[in-house]
């Protein structure tokens, strides 16, 4: 576990966590393009994250299984979760310490807009690949 705090762009909501993995992703779904202004670059999380300021986190649910939150002062994007669970995607920009961070994961390559590309070496799935894999560590889903 590693701990890490982030913190929006106003500095009204800040947060810590003990996370599993420092593997950051991707993700170019048209969702994320339009909530991110670009492809959303993400530390995936399943467990507690504890905020300061969390009156000001305000959450759209952006389809009937998942939300996404914004600082409702200064508008960033701060996580997408999975609703009712503990399972987040935290937007990687917000973390205070970048530079452990690995960039592992490119998702949704499929819906990915011809106008840019990574360099980096990654992992690529579809949005097909992503759900087939989400719904086999789901089983009850
Ligand atoms: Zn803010
Ligand atoms: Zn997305």
């Amino acid at each position: 576990m590693t701990g890490i705090t982030g913190q929006c762009l106003c500095g009204a909501v800040r947060y810590r966590a003990d996370v599993a993995s420092l593997d950051a992703h991707a993700c170019h779904c048209g969702k994320c393009r339009r909530w991110t202004g670009g492809p959303a670059l993400c530390l995936e999380h399943d467990g507690a994250i504890s905020f300061e300021g969390s009156e000001h986190i305000k959450v759209y649910p952006s389809s009937e299984w998942a939300e996404r939150a914004f600082c409702a002062v200064c508008g960033s994007a701060l996580y997408w979760r999975l609703q009712g669970t503990s399972y987040y995607s935290l937007s990687a920009g917000t973390i205070d310490d970048q530079s452990h961070l690995r960039f592992a994961r490119q998702i949704f390559i499929d819906d990915k807009p011809s106008y840019y590309d990574f360099a980096n070496a990654t992992e690529m799935l579809t949005g097909e690949q992503v759900v087939a894999a989400f719904n086999a560590d789901n089983p009850t889903e």
